[in-house]
């Protein structure tokens, strides 16, 4: 297709005018429709998506519709593609991009910030300020791809720059769907926490960013390392990843659990990843005085805390958005350097023609689905040509 001027093209990854794209209609439906590929701007580059993971969060914006924000609203019945966790092919470059080269693999983080609040400044981009300010007189320029601006259950999709990462040739396209996930629990962890090697954690909830947590911790020279959970299959893949000590909660008490396992005192972190109605207090429980609670999952009912516990044990409480600081780079060193295999996670794949089998394959576990990944076909045949 004719790109305006100033934007960088290569006749060995052609752009079609339009391409497939699902949309959100009402709660729950997902239509396949024609949208013309979008066109990158300054600092941004367009994308032609190879794979794409489903999220927990994509469950919830298609069939609830919140942490989306369309146009300051719902997103039901906007044109909306939802979408987040994918990687591709940079097949074109803004005006002045020069920091990618069209053919190189990426994988991307969902945020662009407006890049000129107080948290982007801070490189705290996921918690923008301006969040869902990018349309009408509004525009501030923010993006976050599949929650307030188009995402990836399509072919094309542009990004800011300050969104990719890099991918190695090593890392399949599936592993690569994976990075923003332990870039999450990368972020919770270090840049977030402060943690530094030989300090303990516990993780609760074998899901997919509690899974990638107990990996990213144990690279990060975490131990002990404990995994909480109720499936002992899930648990099994934990210790793969490498927890030390797994913690079946239907067979024994987990705060106890974590007391006899680390000396009696608790531990410096715990990452809840539950959303269990007790879990907070649990997580306060297993913590060690000073330590800190990292809160990654999404209760359906507001908890009750015992706050008096906190404050008498100077404990620290933190909510975890997404993936800031960069964090996902440091996750796809780790990935790079072998130091986990986050593809364990990876249990199915569809193509993005099947996506509402795939959907369903997630949402309800089916075969016990952890990562469900759907791939567009001209990845496949552009691997055929590339060998
Ligand atoms: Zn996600
Ligand atoms: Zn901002």
């Amino acid at each position: 297709m004719a790109m305006p001027q100033g934007v960088k093209t290569d006749p060995s990854h052609p752009i079609p005018e339009t391409m497939k794209a699902w949309v959100l209609g009402d709660p729950g439906e997902l239509k396949l429709t024609d949208k013309p590929v979008p066109v990158p701007k300054k600092a941004e580059v367009l994308v032609r998506i190879d794979a794409v993971a489903i999220c927990a969060t994509d469950l919830e914006i298609i069939y609830h519709g919140p942490p989306a924000q369309i146009e300051g609203g719902e997103p039901f019945n906007k044109n909306f593609t939802p979408g987040h966790e994918y990687m591709g092919t940079v097949v074109a470059l803004g005006p002045g991009v020069d920091e990618y080269k069209i053919g190189e693999r990426v994988t991307v983080e969902i945020h662009a910030g407006c890049g000129q609040c107080k948290r982007c400044r801070q490189g705290m981009y996921t918690s923008c300020h301006n969040y869902g300010k990018n349309y009408g007189d509004v525009d501030k320029g923010h993006r976050a791809n599949g929650f307030t601006t188009d995402g990836g259950f399509c072919e094309y999709q542009v990004n800011n720059i300050n969104t990719l990462i890099h991918v190695d040739d090593s890392m399949s396209d599936e592993e690569a769907t994976l990075v923003v996930t332990a870039g999450t629990s990368m972020y919770g962890l270090t840049e977030l926490g402060g943690l530094v090697a030989g300090e303990s954690v516990v993780v609760t909830g074998p899901g997919p960013i509690g899974l990638l947590g107990v990996a990213v911790a144990k690279a990060l020279g975490a131990q002990p390392v404990i995994l909480t959970g109720t499936r002992d299959n899930r648990l099994e893949i934990g210790k793969k990843l490498g927890a030390d000590h797994v913690v079946n909660i239907r067979k024994e008490d987990p705060v106890e659990a974590v007391k006899r396992i680390n000396g009696g005192i608790g531990v410096d972190y715990v990452v809840e990843c539950s959303a269990a109605p007790n879990a907070v207090n649990e997580a306060c429980q297993m913590v060690n005085r000073g330590g800190k609670v990292c809160l990654a999952a999404f209760p359906g009912e507001p908890p009750t805390v015992d706050v008096a516990h906190l404050v008498r044990n100077n404990i620290y409480v933190y909510g975890i958005r997404g993936e800031g600081k960069s964090a996902t780079h440091r996750a796809e060193a780790f990935m790079r350097q072998k130091r986990f295999d986050a593809t364990l996670i990876h249990t199915h794949t569809f193509e993005m023609g099947d996506l509402l089998e795939a959907i369903r394959y997630a949402k309800d576990r089916v075969e016990d689905a952890i990562k469900v990944v759907v791939k567009n076909k001209h990845s496949a045949e552009g691997r055929v040509a590339a060998e």
